[in-house]
């Protein structure tokens, strides 16, 4: 599935009421924004930005890291990462659906020519090990060079155990290569697994997190790993455009979701829980949920038509006209939103 078909342009609707199309549609609010408007600001170019230099050195202390890179988008923040890892003609083994290898549209081929070998990601969402040291090249003049394995907690909204993210780990080091954690939903990750930031950081040299999810900032990410392999990033950073001047006004909203914005991520997985037992309730489709996100596959399709039929009353769900329908929560919607949407359900199927 692509998880981001039929997602633009469906809300222009300003009667909107709950949007669950994605963790990213999150809106700051008022405190954030009063954080942003107070925030002392220099140029970060030129490593002046307090906000900034805060943010970059919370977030590695809290990971257990040396340093920290603040980045424009996710996406950013793992090509940097790729690159600052690899080179010309070495590769990355990457689960084939994480998000490194499916919708980055191949940035550290094109830009690095760095390969990408896939392999399956299990339904469970991790890398199996053995699959891992299968896919690791041999030192011979007609292979790639491996260089690096790169993971994905959360997959799916599913957050793999530290066990399953340690025996991938280890495959991957045993065989000679460094390791990369998308941690886009870190932080969803930690929370469902009941562990701590060191404890599934330390699983990995570098770690990318997205602001702009579920802790609710309007742009943001942040590389996190050692000294020397964040300023190759930060070199590869202004190379690709992204090194911006007073960006403490986004890095004040981050250090405002990190301080307000993470305990309240199990809200999200719990009212996730609540609106897949009322789709298993009513009985209409098959239905898994994890974290903040919840798949709905109807049986009988008609997808367009609750997509409309939501819409009418105020809830945007992404399109598509067939398959697994995504439903994502995040601090944007209330119990009241939820409620909408359960009722809206419940008339469609009823
Ligand atoms: C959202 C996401 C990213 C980064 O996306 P951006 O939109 O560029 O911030 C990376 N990995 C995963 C798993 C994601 O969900």
């Amino acid at each position: 599935m692509n998880q981001y078909a039929g997602m633009s342009g469906t809300s222009r609707n300003s009667t909107v009421a709950c949007d669950l199309r994605s963790d990213t549609v999150t809106r700051p609010g008022t405190a954030m924004l009063q954080a942003m408007y107070q925030a002392e600001l220099g140029d970060d170019v030129y490593g002046e930005d307090p906000q900034v230099n805060r943010l970059e050195a919370e977030l590695a202390e809290r990971l257990g890291k040396q340093a920290g890179l603040f980045l424009p988008t996710g996406t950013q923040s793992n090509l940097t990462a790729l690159l600052a890892h690899c080179g010309r003609g070495e590769e990355i083994i990457v689960g084939r659906e994480y998000h490194v290898h499916y919708y980055e549209a191949a940035g550290a081929s094109v830009l690095g020519g760095i390969a990408l070998c896939p392999v399956p990601v299990r339904a469970d969402g991790a890398l199996d090990p053995a699959v891992i040291a299968g896919a690791v090249k041999d030192d011979d003049s007609h292979f790639a060079v491996s260089c690096l394995l790169s993971l994905e907690n959360t997959h799916n909204g599913l957050a793999v155990p530290l066990s399953d993210m340690a025996a991938a780990a280890q495959a991957g080091r045993e065989a000679g290569l460094a390791v990369h954690l998308d941690g886009a939903r870190f932080f969803n990750a930690i929370t469902d697994l009941k562990c701590s930031e060191v404890d599934l950081a330390g699983l990995a040299d570098t770690v990318s997190i997205c602001l702009s999810k579920g802790l609710g900032t309007p742009a943001g990410s942040v590389l996190v790993g050692p000294v020397d392999l964040i300023a190759k990033a930060r070199r590869w950073r202004k190379m690709l455009g992204g090194g911006m001047r007073q960006s403490g006004v986004l890095a004040a909203a981050a250090l405002y979701a990190l301080e307000h914005n993470v305990a309240r991520l199990a809200d999200d997985h719990t009212r996730a829980a609540t609106l897949a037992a009322v789709l298993r309730d009513l009985d209409v489709g098959a239905v898994s949920q994890a974290t903040n996100m919840v798949f709905f596959t109807p049986s009988e399709g008609r997808n367009d038509a609750l997509c409309r039929f939501l819409a009418d009353r105020g809830v945007v769900i992404a399109g598509g006209s067939a398959g697994a329908i995504r439903l994502v929560l995040h601090r944007d919607v209330d119990d009241a939103a939820l409620d909408r949407v359960v009722a809206g359900m419940r008339a469609f199927y009823g």
